[in-house]
């Protein structure tokens, strides 16, 4: 790939990046050149996503990291640093939920999906920082949700952090754009994944009810999430700065 899209020499971490969304969003990024740091608590999904983007030709670190640790986020960026020498993007994907009725969740629970989703976008932000700003400026990409936008009775912890990633997108790209850094927000629809097929077996009539929801008449791919990975991984953004783009088949667009 050449020109605004191309990623060549560019380094990136992509945190949940041995599945689901975060993997898509990875190949994306390899296909248009960039070197990839992918980042999960779990060895064997690790060493298969790694293996899978190494066959399209990238140069790829697989990093064992619970991103909800702060140790854990500033050894990540080291790795980076350690094998590629440079840090040029971060995609704050790692994301967990729990579904109950708002009045059933232990305090345990809140803040294990807080942490899992929006505390750790804010320590990998915070970590990554000082390579971003070194490296003469980057680009940190973080994954909401459509219940950044909308309530979900089922997902009270889960739409409290994805609120909250759109709004620490903001503050991050208000603050960073000084150093060249452009922080943007994905808002995911319905996807096809390892996290929603547990939703499809939790909430009964969910399946039909997004594909009736869906404009596009369907349930979104991971292979969805290449295309805007790249855009606002590459220079093709350098003006973009702060939004939270909805990629979603138009399930936002329509009431
Ligand atoms: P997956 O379950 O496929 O991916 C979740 C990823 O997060 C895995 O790679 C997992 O790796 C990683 N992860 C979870 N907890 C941690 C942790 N503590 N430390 C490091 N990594 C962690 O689901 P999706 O691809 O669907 O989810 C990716 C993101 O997209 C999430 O933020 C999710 O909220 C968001 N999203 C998904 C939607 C969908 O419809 N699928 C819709 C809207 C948003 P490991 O298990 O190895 O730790």
């Amino acid at each position: 790939m050449t020109g605004l899209l191309d990623l060549g020499g560019r380094v990136a971490i992509v945190t949940g990046g041995n599945s689901g969304i975060g993997l898509g969003m990875a190949k994306g990024l390899a296909a248009a050149g960039a070197m990839l740091v992918i980042a999960g608590r779990n060895a064997q999904k690790n060493a298969a996503a790694g293996q899978a983007l190494q066959a399209l030709g990238a140069q790829v670190l697989a990093v064992e990291a619970d991103v909800t640790q702060e140790d854990a986020c500033r050894a990540l960026v080291q790795a980076a640093l350690e094998r590629f020498g440079r840090l040029d993007i971060l995609f704050n994907n790692a994301g967990t939920n729990i579904r109950k009725p708002p009045q059933d969740y232990t305090l345990e629970e809140w803040k294990t999906v807080l942490d899992t989703n929006l505390t750790s976008a804010f320590l990998c932000s915070q970590a990554a920082y000082p390579a971003l700003v070194k490296a003469g400026g980057g680009k940190i990409i973080n994954t909401g949700s459509m219940t950044s936008i909308f309530g979900a009775g089922f997902a009270a912890p889960y739409g409290a952090s994805k609120g909250g990633i759109v709004q620490l997108s903001k503050a991050l790209a208000s603050a960073w754009a000084k150093d060249n850094i452009q922080v943007n927000a994905i808002l995911p629809g319905w996807i096809d994944t390892e996290l929603t097929r547990q939703a499809r077996k939790e909430v009964p009539g969910l399946h039909e009810r997004v594909l009736a929801r869906t404009p596009a008449a369907r349930w979104g791919v991971p292979e969805d999430f290449a295309g805007i990975a790249i855009f606002l991984a590459s220079r093709a953004s350098d003006f973009v700065t702060g939004t939270a783009i909805p990629v979603d088949g138009g399930y936002s667009a329509q009431a």
